[in-house]
């Protein structure tokens, strides 16, 4: 048993994979394995299939987001999207400030606050992403890190937004590599991010859940969701197959998974 007041996420990141009919092939295989899940499963999909994505999930208990989001209202920004468009799409949700943006885009903290800020006034739920690199790790700065991305990411929020926030904890060198964190690293991770976020919002701060993210596999996804700080994951290369991300929301249910038995 969780946390009571916060849910338990199982989030996918299909990056810059799948196109428009590879997506919708994916939900028809995806969706009936899952369909008796108490979890929430969002899936974060490339901007074109978000429409196609988001009338197929209407009725179903899976989640559809973007991506990422400019931080501008709408103007003269070639190549960008906005938050209003994307809820006018039919996302739910948007995830913000992931490494592979911060390092191959540039984007800062600032932006990403803004970004984050505008998220919250289209009405679409932010995944905030966090984590430290391998040298800042080796350097004893992951809690600083964490700190300062949390309160500068979430800046001039206030209380009554805590309970529309995700936090993601995604160490930079376990994603997308062979390795995840070990279970005792995530934990005091995440002990860190709930403390910056109690720093931020005080009780309030107890809504918003933590994922993991960083080489989520079905291998590994039941000792990390044991601990006690976790509160699901951020998926990305175990996301891409319907059948390994169906693995992981089933086990972190405590479930086993069978791929010939479909969901009632
Ligand atoms: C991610 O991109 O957010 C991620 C966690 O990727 P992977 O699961 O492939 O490490």
């Amino acid at each position: 048993m969780k946390h009571p007041l916060r849910p338990l996420v199982v989030a996918g990141n299909w990056k810059m994979y799948k196109t428009v009919e590879e997506a919708a092939n994916y939900f028809k295989v995806f969706e009936p394995w899952v369909r008796s899940s108490r979890l929430f499963i969002y899936l974060a999909v490339p901007f074109i299939s978000i429409k196609t994505m988001a009338d197929m999930a209407k009725d179903s208990a899976i989640v559809i987001g973007a991506q990422n989001m400019n931080d501008a209202e709408e103007g003269a920004f070639t190549g960008e999207v906005s938050g209003r468009m994307l809820k006018d799409a039919g996302a739910r949700f948007v995830i913000l400030g992931h490494s592979e943006r911060r390092r191959l885009f540039h984007e800062d903290n600032s932006f990403i606050n803004r970004k984050i800020q505008r998220a919250l006034s289209d009405g679409l739920q932010p995944i905030l992403c966090i984590g430290e690199t391998k040298n800042e790790r080796e350097q004893g700065l992951t809690e600083e890190v964490l700190r300062r991305q949390i309160h500068a990411g979430l800046a001039g929020l206030d209380r009554m937004h805590a309970a529309r926030l995700i936090v993601a904890y995604e160490p930079v060198w376990a994603i997308g590599s062979m390795s995840a964190a070990t279970p005792e690293m995530t934990c005091e991770a995440h002990r860190f991010c709930r403390e910056g976020l109690n720093e931020l919002f005080g009780d309030e701060a107890e809504r918003i859940p933590i994922l993991y993210g960083g080489s989520v596999k079905p291998d590994n996804a039941q000792e990390l969701i044991a601990q006690p700080n976790v509160d699901g994951f951020l998926v990305g290369t175990a996301s891409l197959s319907a059948e390994s991300f169906a693995k992981i929301v089933h086990l972190s249910e405590n479930r086993s998974f069978n791929p010939s038995a479909v969901s009632p």
